[in-house]
């Protein structure tokens, strides 16, 4: 919204959502206030980068030979500080667009919630909704940006606001391409126009910022690209400043990776794996923290070809001689330079990680936990690599505490010797796996159950197939080869009754059911439906129904447990009357019991209302 107030100067109003989001940064209170600079400054070096990068292309700019840089002025007396430019500047509309839009939906929710919680903010938290530069607003009463747009014929302009919801815009004279960013500090922060606070300020949070930063004119940092030192030259405190600049995490990473490659190829790579998951609102953000440098120069920050799919939770630097420094994104996505970068770079990622699988196992489980889910997707893709990543799978399982985890190497190593499979059952939880009546065989008969609890695992786990020439082979399925000497039952029904007795479900079940057969399986449930041998997995089932409303759950095998009293008893009724009415429904309700268990039971009317009749049956007095 606009409205004339003289000739030169336009007001706005922010949108409604900003205005709120201004808000509650204006009025809270935080730790780490100090972040603004480092939320500024970073926006210098992206603008600065542009420029960079625009040079390669063409000179035909403002002020082409400018120095690239940064410079930053405090005034005690007027209790200021500015951040200044010589980057790419902004346009009239980039000022009202770029400043001014909240980057996600969910931001504004996100940060009251945990207002709500906390009565105080932790500012580093703001840097990673893409909302950075209202950080200012924690500690400025009054911001200024003047900004000059890079080509030459471009105009300047001033912008203004105080945080309350409105905005200024006026055109100026200004001779000079980049952005000036003036802050009028509130009194409770006038410590950040003092020298020594602002210069341990850059020290820690920007000192790799590879252009010069300047305060009251004297040079303060080293500009040095961190990947291009030595390894041993590089602190630890600097590794972790360097992955908080780049990707805005407020935690430490949980490990990084430095690689130099010389030879046919010659790349350096400074690759970091976080220590938690992004939460679902900052996976838009995510993307952008892989970054593509060509012989010092930054490219791209979202650089998908110099990692698959499956690896994207890193972040880094990846800077290689092999490619033109003027290489546009279509020329990074052909080039066979990113493809042999991204094949060595999973191979090493992947040995690193293997590393950590054997030596620091703690380290290892925390990193899948976080990060499995994407991570096992390489099954589906990555072939080259792919018994590596099934060496890097874990598992929990029947035998192990809930939060324990076992490879499938060690699942083997610890197989039954009359066990020839891997077993696996698939589930919403382990709870509701532990309920899964098609496992009771295998826990009685103490055989290891691997239980699959993530959604992925109904793609990925498949594909696995075999391992060290054991077949994977799911619990849930008919097929399954029993140890017969194991499962004998001495207190189970005769053949011929049991014969009996399934012609009888069969009779009343009817096309129902593929098939009604004697249980081996079974220990404490009378009766559960398994997969026939050419079915799916039931929870890709349960993907289907969920991704086609029209999917009809294909039929199942009833297995019967011919040893639980339930069905002797069936037994003894069928022995006396065949016609006996509670055979019927005593038939129905188990196998609808069954259905309920699996979530297919669609229909309950008939199955409460046979329920309620035996209870009448079995209250009367
Ligand atoms: P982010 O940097 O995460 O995009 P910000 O709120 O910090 O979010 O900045 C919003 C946008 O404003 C930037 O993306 C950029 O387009 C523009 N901007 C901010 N500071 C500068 C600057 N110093 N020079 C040029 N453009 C800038």
């Amino acid at each position: 919204m606009e409205k004339n107030q003289n000739k030169n100067i336009q007001e706005f109003e922010f949108k409604a959502e900003m205005k709120q989001l201004l808000n509650l940064i204006v009025h809270s209170l935080y730790t780490h206030p100090e972040v603004f600079l480092r939320e500024l400054v970073s926006n210098s070096s992206d603008a600065l980068n542009k420029v960079r990068f625009r040079r390669l292309i063409d000179n035909d700019i403002l002020e082409p030979e400018s120095e690239l840089k940064i410079s930053i002025t405090l005034n005690k007396d007027e209790q200021s500080i500015s951040i200044e430019d010589t980057g790419i500047g902004m346009t009239k509309e980039e000022l009202i667009e770029q400043i001014g839009t909240v980057a996600s939906s969910g931001t504004l929710q996100f940060l009251q919630k945990i207002k709500e919680e906390k009565t105080t903010l932790d500012a580093s938290l703001i840097g990673q909704f893409g909302v950075g530069f209202y950080s200012v607003f924690m500690v400025a009463e009054q911001v200024t940006i003047e900004t000059r747009s890079i080509e030459k014929d471009s105009k300047a302009y001033r912008w203004i606001s105080k945080g309350d919801g409105f905005f200024t815009i006026e055109e100026i004279e200004k001779s000079s391409r980049g952005t000036n960013i003036y802050l009028k500090l509130k009194d409770e922060h006038k410590q950040f126009c003092d020298e020594k606070t602002i210069k341990s300020i850059l020290n820690k949070y920007s000192n790799f910022v590879d252009f010069p930063i300047y305060v009251n004119s004297q040079k303060v940092n080293t500009v040095t690209a961190l990947w291009h030192r030595r390894k041993e030259d590089i602190k630890e405190e600097e590794l972790t400043e360097f992955y908080k600049f780049i990707t805005n995490d407020y935690e430490e990473p949980l490990g990084h990776l430095h690689l130099s490659l010389e030879g046919i190829l010659n790349f350096k790579a400074l690759l970091f794996i976080p220590q938690s998951a992004p939460s679902f609102i900052f996976r838009d953000f995510d993307e952008k923290s892989l970054l593509l440098y060509s012989k010092k120069v930054f490219i791209q920050d979202d650089c998908k070809e110099l990692l698959p799919d499956y690896l994207k939770f890193i972040k880094g630097v990846v800077d290689t001689e092999d490619l033109p420094l003027n290489v546009s994104r279509e020329v990074t996505q052909y080039s066979p330079v990113m493809a042999k970068i991204n094949s060595i770079l999973t191979s090493k990622i992947l040995s690193f990680l293997e590393d950590w699988f054997q030596t620091q196992k703690d380290k290892y489980i925390k990193f899948f936990k976080n990060f499995g889910s994407i991570f096992k997707l390489g099954l589906n893709s990555d072939f080259t690599n792919r018994d590596k990543l099934i060496d890097l799978m874990l598992f929990g399982t029947s035998k192990t505490q809930p939060d324990e985890y076992i490879s499938l190497k060690e699942y083997v190593s610890r197989m039954k010797e009359n066990q020839n499979d891997i077993y696996y059952v698939l589930g919403n939880s382990r709870d509701v796996i532990q309920k899964n009546p098609n496992i009771e065989y295998f826990l009685k008969n103490d055989f290891e159950v691997i239980y699959l609890t993530d959604p992925v695992d109904v793609f990925t786990i498949p594909q696995i197939r075999e391992y060290d020439k054991k077949k994977l082979v799911s619990a849930d399925k008919s097929d399954i080869k029993f140890d017969e000497t194991v499962s004998n039952k001495p207190d189970a029904l005769s053949p011929d009754l049991s014969k009996s007795l399934i012609d009888v479900f069969k009779r009343i079940l009817g096309d129902k059911v593929e098939d009604v057969r004697e249980s081996v399986r079974l220990v404490e449930s009378p009766v559960t439906l398994v997969v026939g041998s050419s079915g799916m997995d039931k929870q890709l089932e349960k993907m289907m129904q969920y991704m086609d409303k029209e999917f009809k759950m294909p039929r199942r095998i009833l297995e019967v447990n011919m040893s639980h009293p339930v069905i002797k008893n069936l037994a003894k009724r069928l022995i006396a009357d065949e016609n006996d009415e509670i055979i019927t429904i005593s038939v129905l309700q188990l196998f609808e019991g069954a259905l309920l268990l699996e979530g297919y039971l669609n229909e309950p009317a008939d199955f409460i209302s046979r329920m309620n009749e035996i209870i009448f049956n079995a209250t009367k007095v």
